[in-house]
């Protein structure tokens, strides 16, 4: 919110798991589906969506912080078995 003046040449956004920001295109969309989180992997499903680095750990962290249930302004537990499944197949540094 503060330092820079110069607009961005990319979008930032923050990482629900590890809070670092990164750019958008190097984060996993999330939104969410009923009970279930799911992956937004072409960046087109409506709704609200919540961000996080497509790696393994960020995901847990996000979990472990409740953050899924928060972003999406809900009480209940989400199902991020689709999540996992995407961060599984991405691998966390691609060059
Ligand atoms: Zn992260």
């Amino acid at each position: 919110m503060s330092g820079r003046t110069s607009a961005p040449a990319c979008p930032e956004r923050t990482c629900i798991g590890c809070r670092q920001r990164s750019a958008r295109n190097g984060l996993l969309r999330v939104v969410r589906n009923g009970d279930r989180c799911v992956p937004d992997l072409r960046g087109t499903l409506p709704g609200r969506g919540a961000y996080v680095h497509p790696t393994p750990s960020c995901l847990e962290l996000a979990v472990r912080r409740r953050a899924f249930p928060r972003a999406f302004r809900t009480q209940g537990p989400l199902d991020i078995g689709e999540l996992r499944e995407a961060v599984g197949r991405t691998p966390p540094e691609e060059p």
